[in-house]
């Protein structure tokens, strides 16, 4: 795809480019895990690329959770960036992006901040593997969204209002943390499958979510964390680059 590409000149092509990549299965609900009672919306004043959930009737596009959500820059602007970064040996600056696609320096600066972040993946391998532990555990960020308006929360409340993050870590190794709208086994089993090999000693806490995702691998500990605030050394759940950098993928 050369730069010439209709993805790097109209945001319409860039959202549906964006959409094969991120949905290769079709849209599913970043708020519920939803993936098959989805509608598209159509109509003349309908943004394009809005789909709605039957499950919990919630709005989403393709944007969502990704570290294009709510941004003013288009998404071919964005996508000329991606492209870029991804393509030079040397590294960009923020001087070369703001100059190629016309944005003014901050933007520019803000763009290539983000995309570092999100192109840092360490290894698309999944963790653990023969032999190994995968630990899995929820845990809340945040708090600020009780303080805010019912219609101005992205989050239902319980858990104080708090942001749902979910982390895997393979013993002695990688960890990789993901955000999640609520902690369901519906949302938690893809983000687990997907990241931890089945043939790994799976170990989670005891909640009910985690008995029938456990079967699908290799075996299944429960570690029961009491009701204190479970600490693991050298570990910090409020990584937020890295809960970006995973929800771009
Ligand atoms: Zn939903």
């Amino acid at each position: 795809m050369n730069l010439t590409d209709a993805i790097f000149h109209d945001d319409e092509a860039a959202r549906i480019h964006l959409e094969a990549q991120r949905w290769p299965d079709g849209p599913y609900c970043p708020h519920c895990g939803e993936c098959e009672a989805i509608t598209r919306l159509a109509g003349a004043s309908t943004k394009p690329g809005l789909c709605i959930c039957k499950s919990c009737r919630k709005k989403f596009s393709v944007t969502v959770g990704t570290v294009f959500e709510s941004s003013h820059i288009g998404l071919a602007k964005w996508m000329l960036a991606f492209r870029m970064m991804a393509s030079s040996k040397k590294g960009v600056s923020a001087l070369q992006i703001e100059r190629t696609i016309g944005v003014t320096y901050k933007t520019a600066w803000f763009m290539a901040h983000r995309i570092r972040e999100a192109m840092r993946v360490p290894s698309p391998d999944p963790l653990g593997g023969p032999g190994k532990v995968v630990e899995v555990d929820e845990t809340y960020v945040g708090g600020k969204e009780s303080n805010k308006h019912a219609k101005d929360r992205k989050f239902p409340l319980g858990h104080g209002g708090k942001e749902a993050v979910v982390t895997l870590v393979e013993r002695n190794g990688e960890a990789r943390s993901f955000h999640v709208a609520n902690v369901t086994s519906k949302t938690l089993r893809p983000i687990i499958v997907k990241n931890a090999s089945r043939k790994s000693h799976l170990m989670t806490d005891g909640s009910r979510i985690y008995p029938k995702i456990g079967e699908e691998f290799a075996a299944h500990s429960v570690v029961e964390h009491g009701d204190g605030e479970y600490v693991r050394e050298g570990f910090h759940h409020s990584n937020t680059a890295e809960i970006l950098r995973n929800s771009v993928h």
